[in-house]
């Protein structure tokens, strides 16, 4: 097998995954294409892989297509597998099926071009790379070498972030579980006493899995604003929304006043976010870097909670699971802990009364960060000044087709990424409409 390859793209989540599929889908001449993930699933990652089969995509199957300019993708899809929707408008599948998908656009468009492609699945991490007169080399996990003219990163969320000053020492806490997507290996004992801390959709899926597996221990959430995000409606209709204010402060009126302006003609106000959604990134674009310092810091977790909707049936469970006991949230703006060889006790900084648990789940999602990521690929990359950071120190900094800035405020020749990475650059980058476009592009810029 040739270690030569024209394009490597490291990490086969869905963003790794479309970005390959388009890349076979348009070459015209054959290609020698390689995915380095080490996961034996390309196109299930983190979204798509590490949840049970309980766990339901957050977008109805109507609004999911993983194919730009096909917004029927994966419903054809479905009705191939005979189980088509009946309300696709109100049908949330399944995320491991979702998976299945991804990994059936790949290898479909393997096979039905005209193009004799060459594609491997290198089931590794990269964890270094250097560019060479030809283009890149990338060190594997065991050590071998790959070659490229151009590479890919689609490494998606960074881990999350380290907890605040407060709650650091717990990092050294075996009753600590930094990392939430470890719950289903470390199966907790039912009975234990459980405290979850965040309350967006990573507190959710692990709330899912824990009462799921029965856990019949007391489980107690903790955030700071004290709210699960809000709800999918099926209630859609297209709202234009052309803003007209460009400066962060008179947006957030504009918003406001639409959503006023809707809700008196009986339009949901979910209609207005999602018809903001198209304009998001260019508003980013042209906030100064304090507008942008100022959203992440007073209205992010807000948007977000806005933005990223639970499905209606995931909130019912949600309030049928809280009134019979099963968990309680409240709202801790800071929190405490002492943490024992048994237990970690926990409260709000603003209360008397300590709780125990005997485990405590960090869930407060992913660090965009790119100086604090774990990632080693990404620290030799920062070391060796080949990247720098995005906006507000988010993500890597990156032109508008993905080409990769270093710190040299130039181009990085072959060198470019997709889908969450680039949250400081676009903000809204993180889910499939997105990705998506940003994989048709991607591949057409990387081909030329
Ligand atoms: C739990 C969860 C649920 C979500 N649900 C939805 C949803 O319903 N709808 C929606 O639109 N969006 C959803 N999202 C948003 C999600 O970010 C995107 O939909 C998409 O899955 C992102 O894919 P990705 O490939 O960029 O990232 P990931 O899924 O994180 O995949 C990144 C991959 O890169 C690999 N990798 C990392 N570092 C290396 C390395 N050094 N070498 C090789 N490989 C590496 C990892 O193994 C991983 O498989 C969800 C996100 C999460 C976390």
């Amino acid at each position: 097998m040739s270690l030569y390859h024209d394009i490597v793209v490291v990490g086969g989540g869905a963003s790794g995954t479309i970005v390959a599929t388009q890349l076979l889908l348009q070459a015209e001449t054959p290609l020698q294409l390689c995915c380095v993930e080490p996961g034996p699933r390309l196109g299930a990652g983190l979204a798509y892989g590490r949840c049970s089969d309980k766990h339901v995509l957050n977008v109805p199957a109507n609004r999911i297509s993983a194919m730009a300019g096909d917004a029927e993708h994966f419903l054809h899809w479905l009705q191939q597998q005979q189980s088509p929707p009946q309300d696709p408008g109100d049908f949330y599948a399944r995320r491991q099926l979702y998976a299945d998908y991804l990994a059936d656009c790949l290898q479909q468009a393997l096979h039905s071009g005209q193009q004799q492609h060459q594609f491997t699945h290198q089931q590794q991490m990269v964890t270094a790379m250097r560019p060479t007169a030809e283009g890149w080399q990338l060190r594997l996990d065991d050590n071998r070498l790959l070659k490229a003219r151009q590479v890919v990163l689609a490494l998606g969320n960074l881990p999350a972030a380290r907890p605040p000053g407060s709650l650091q020492h717990l990092l050294r806490s075996d009753r600590y579980l930094h990392d939430p997507w470890r719950l289903q290996q470390l199966q907790p004992d039912r009975a234990e006493r459980i405290a979850i801390i965040g309350s967006g959709l990573t507190a959710l899926d692990t709330l899912q899995t824990l009462i799921r597996s029965d856990h019949r221990g007391a489980i107690e959430v903790f955030s700071r604003s004290g709210q699960w995000p809000t709800v999918q409606t099926s209630h859609r209709q297209a709202y234009p929304f052309n803003p007209r204010a460009t400066r962060l402060r008179e947006l957030v009126r504009e918003i406001r006043t639409q959503i006023k302006t809707a809700q008196a003609q009986d339009i949901d106000w979910r209609n207005v976010i999602d018809g903001l959604r198209p304009h998001t990134q260019a508003l980013w674009s042209g906030f100064s870097e304090t507008e942008k310092s100022r959203f992440r810091r007073y209205l992010l977790s807000t948007w977000n909670r806005h933005r990223h909707r639970i499905p209606p049936r995931a909130a019912q469970q949600l309030q049928q699971w809280e009134q019979a006991g099963r968990f309680s949230l409240s709202r801790a703006r800071r929190l405490e802990a002492i943490a024992g060889a048994d237990e970690i006790r926990l409260r709000s900084h603003d209360q008397a009364a300590w709780s125990s648990f005997q485990l405590v789940i960090n869930a407060t999602g992913p660090c965009g960060h790119l100086s604090r990521a774990v990632s080693p690929l990404l620290q030799q990359l920062l070391a060796d000044a080949v990247i720098r950071s995005g906006p507000c120190n988010v993500g890597v900094d990156s032109l508008a087709d993905g080409q990769i800035i270093g710190p040299d405020d130039q181009p990085v020749a072959g060198l470019y990424a997709i889908g969450p990475l680039r949250q400081g650059t676009l903000l809204e980058t993180t889910a499939m409409p997105e990705i998506k476009l940003q994989a048709q592009q991607l591949a057409a810029a990387l081909l030329h």
